[in-house]
């Protein structure tokens, strides 16, 4: 796609588009430099509905988020982490996103992020926020498993919660049905 527009542009349109990327690269900078310093949405829910970790042992981050889930939508997250910027700042920005989405939308969420991180482009429809920073992190296959452990982490817990939960119903409908 990107050579596509290039060659037609010609070379003047592709060191234009260089110069952009630049730009952008400093500004994702900033963003993700100001999350790491502020992080949101650090700390620990006692009466969270999900608690997972994580980590990744190719640079030495390890994540554990706590989520709040009332009637299918995640009402509070925290999280705590430790390692390198990346990770962390990708840790407050993904909670940003999350309160007040429900289940489904925060697993469209990770697939955007997913996709995002390979290269594709989001649904325009979908806000993703300070997250968008993180675009200029997939140059750096190495950092993308940084920028991922949030959302794998999450997902994960999600995940598992929805088995619980599914384990429930069918608990509560067979008493129900008396069986
Ligand atoms: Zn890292």
């Amino acid at each position: 796609m990107w050579e596509l527009v290039s060659g037609q542009a010609g070379p003047d349109e592709g060191r234009r588009l260089t110069m952009v990327m630049e730009q952008l690269d400093e500004l994702y900078r900033e963003v993700i430099l100001d999350h790491f310093k502020n992080p949101t949405h650090s700390g620990e829910l006692a009466d969270a509905q999900v608690k997972a970790e994580g980590n990744n042992p190719l640079c030495g981050d390890e994540m554990a988020f706590h989520l709040r889930v009332d009637n299918g939508h995640i009402q509070q997250v925290r999280f705590r982490g430790k390692g390198c910027a990346i990770s962390q700042a990708a840790a407050s920005m993904f909670s940003q996103q999350l309160e007040g989405k429900t289940v489904p939308e925060v697993f469209r969420l990770i697939e955007a992020m997913k996709g995002l991180m390979q290269g594709q482009e989001p649904d325009p429809s979908l806000d993703l926020g300070d997250l968008e920073a993180l675009a200029g992190v997939r140059k750096f296959p190495v950092r993308v498993k940084c920028a991922a452990l949030s959302w794998n982490v999450v997902e994960q817990g999600l995940k598992e919660y929805g088995e619980r939960s599914e384990v429930r119903r069918q608990q509560s409908d067979r008493t129900k049905s008396g069986l």
